[in-house]
């Protein structure tokens, strides 16, 4: 059985970016806000180094170190850590600080802001919560349920969470152009996402089988997985373990890839032990 990987099938750059900011660390009370990246190993390893994860204002004290998660955080959240006698490290993405200032332009130019995202996803919520008053899209169905919000508006400036897909932008777009076409629209998916997407397709189209790995909490991973599903049989597992040998029997070629999060040494023990088998 031939395995390939994928081109750009491990850490983007922002993520790498986070990870190398809290490797430098040393000392003790070392905090990610939230789980600085979605990869289980990673957070693992984190919290081997004494590297916790924290939630909650209350629970640092002064002297504290806090390292600011790639998907970043509202801007009033950031000012209350800032105003706490610790030290703010900002390991958001500049994709992401990018889709927050842009967000920011429009509100200040008199658009309605429109997010295309999940709300329920760290990188909206931190710019929701400084927007509250933002329209938020993650499907068709959102936009039909929204039509009065999104029509009512005079103007709509419109952006989009990094990981999502494209064409998915795309359709969605298309729609609330039917209930509102006074739009103002930035692209705001990052590059890295939509290098990995096509390196995958590309691959999923050549392979009997694509196997993604990456956190079950990573968007831009489930994203992967959607995409390969398209053109052969994909699965989408967090760990070596969840193999099945039984998945591969009339598999000539077998593809890999991963998460935005996910670290490359786990793609290539992953290579190793599918050609083991
Ligand atoms: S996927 Fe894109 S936006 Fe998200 S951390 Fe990586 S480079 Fe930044």
């Amino acid at each position: 059985m031939e395995v390939i990987i994928a081109d750009n099938p491990a850490f983007c750059y922002g993520v790498e970016r986070a990870y190398n900011l809290a490797k430098e660390q040393s000392g003790s009370r070392i905090f990610t806000w939230g789980p600085l990246i979605h990869n289980p190993q990673i957070v693992a390893e984190l919290t081997a180094l004494g590297i916790q994860r924290i939630d909650s204002l209350e629970d640092l004290h002064n002297g504290d170190t806090v390292i600011i998660r790639a998907h970043g955080i509202s801007d009033k959240t950031k000012q209350k850590l800032e105003n706490k006698e610790i030290t703010v490290l900002d390991g958001t993405c500049p994709f992401v600080t990018k889709a927050h200032l842009i967000a920011d332009n429009f509100v200040k130019q008199g658009l309605h802001l429109v997010i295309i995202g999940d709300k329920e996803h760290p990188e909206i919520r931190g710019i929701y919560e400084d927007f509250p008053e933002a329209i938020v899209i993650k499907n068709l169905n959102d936009v039909a349920a929204l039509n009065f919000e999104l029509s009512s508006k005079k103007n709509l400036g419109i952006i989009c969470q990094t990981t999502i897909k494209a064409r998915d932008v795309e359709r969605i777009l298309d729609q609330i152009k039917t209930k509102n076409p006074n739009i103002t629209f930035e692209n705001t998916i990052c590059n890295a996402t939509h290098a990995k997407q096509s390196a995958a397709e590309d691959l999923a189209k050549k392979v009997d089988c694509m196997l993604i790995i990456g956190g079950k909490n990573s968007n831009n991973t489930k994203m992967l997985h959607e995409v390969c599903q398209k053109h052969c049989t994909s699965y989408l597992i967090s760990d070596i373990e969840e193999i099945r040998s039984g998945w591969f029997d009339y598999c000539e070629k077998v593809g890999i890839t991963g998460g935005a999060s996910t670290p490359l040494w786990l793609i290539e023990k992953l290579k190793n032990r599918l050609i083991d088998l």
